[in-house]
């Protein structure tokens, strides 16, 4: 018996479960031709859903149109299995290549042990002076505490922030004479200082001593190259790909020596799940890359959507936030489904489940 059909008949009080009691549910209360803003939600939602993403949809259209605000793809129910909310189609996830599930995910402790020191290297070299970041680490690891200090928007820009760090970080890689010209400005020079010097959170392997750091901006080439192989590192980190397998040759680009020991460092393979995981970035998520960053969804539609009072797995997932692609009615308990029973229902069930199965 499959694991939604036990929690589907734990919320209908049916034990044992009927065959097919899950698809019964869905038959009775998914609408499988929504869409929002016009576009098709795959796999269909709950109806019970829909009225909050009409009033999302009542704020955006006065914005602009799916195409103008950048919504490309919104998937709902996702098939068999279990796929929390999805299953029950009360949730979407809007662009789900290029808005991926980044850290924190449930039973990920290990790969995210690899991920944080990336994010705040990225973080400390890249977001250097920029007014919608004012931490000096990044906030990636800890998502689900920003928004009990912090406004949506506030959040939202620093997120933003750190993903647009994220692409340029790996567009220098990719281009040595421009990274070395970046290590030597006044912002790099000080971002270079924060994320390699003796103060940075993982300062292994370009730490100087003290001393040699000096007032003046003095990044040597072979400083730029222990950066540049740093970020190699980091790239193979998040996507279990090498970079001489991703990155085309660049006539421009200094070094990338494929022989050099530094893919020692690459994390086994098979893998996790990676934010932009190699194994999965052919075909249908062809196109997810730390090149495309984390979140290109405007802060006008995320907005929306929060203020219909949708969670957002970015942030509204406490220690497991960093689903940016993800909106739910996890908050939405008195939402009745068509059939009868709350989302407050499902929740218990899901929980009775939970604890039936430690
Ligand atoms: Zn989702």
């Amino acid at each position: 018996m499959a694991k939604t059909d036990e929690i589907t008949a734990i919320l209908e009080g049916v034990d044992p479960p009927a065959a097919n009691q899950h698809q019964n549910w869905l038959n009775r209360n998914l609408d499988v031709l929504a869409k929002f803003m016009g576009v098709p939600i795959t796999g269909g939602v709950c109806r019970a859903m829909q009225p909050a993403l009409r009033a999302a949809e009542t704020n955006l259209l006065r914005l602009g149109t799916a195409s103008t605000l950048g919504i490309r793809t919104v998937s709902g129910f996702q098939g068999n299995g279990f796929h929390g909310f999805h299953s029950w189609g009360l949730a979407i996830d809007i662009n789900y290549v290029t808005n991926p599930y980044i850290m924190n995910e449930s039973g990920e402790d290990v790969l995210d042990k690899q991920l944080r020191p990336v994010f705040d290297r990225i973080c400390q070299l890249m977001v250097v002076n920029d007014p919608r970041h004012p931490e000096k680490s990044s906030i990636v690891p800890r998502l689900g505490q920003l928004r009990r200090n912090h406004q949506l928007q506030q959040a939202y820009d620093a997120i933003r922030a750190e993903s647009e760090a994220m692409q340029r970080y790996f567009t220098l890689m990719q281009d040595g004479d421009a990274l070395k010209q970046y290590l030597n400005s006044p912002n790099g020079y000080q971002g270079y200082k924060a994320a390699f010097g003796p103060d940075g959170v993982n300062p292994e392997p370009i730490c100087k001593a003290p001393g040699q750091w000096t007032p003046v901006q003095l990044v040597t080439n072979s400083d730029a190259l222990a950066v540049q192989h740093r970020m190699e590192a980091d790239w193979t980190v998040l996507t279990s790909r090498f970079v001489p397998q991703v990155v085309p040759p660049n006539s421009k680009a200094v070094v990338c020596k494929q022989d050099d020991v530094i893919f020692e460092r690459a994390p086994p393979l098979p893998t996790g799940d990676r934010p932009f995981d190699g194994l999965r970035g052919v075909g249908l998520l062809n196109g997810r890359s730390p090149l495309a960053g984390y979140l290109d969804m405007s802060a006008e539609l995320v907005s929306a959507l929060v203020n219909a009072n949708l969670r957002w797995g970015a942030t509204d997932f406490g220690a497991y936030s960093g689903d940016i692609m993800h909106f739910d009615c996890g908050n939405l308990g008195a939402l009745t489904f068509p059939t009868g029973h709350t989302v407050a229902d499902l929740k218990q069930a899901m929980s009775a489940w939970n604890r039936a199965h430690p």
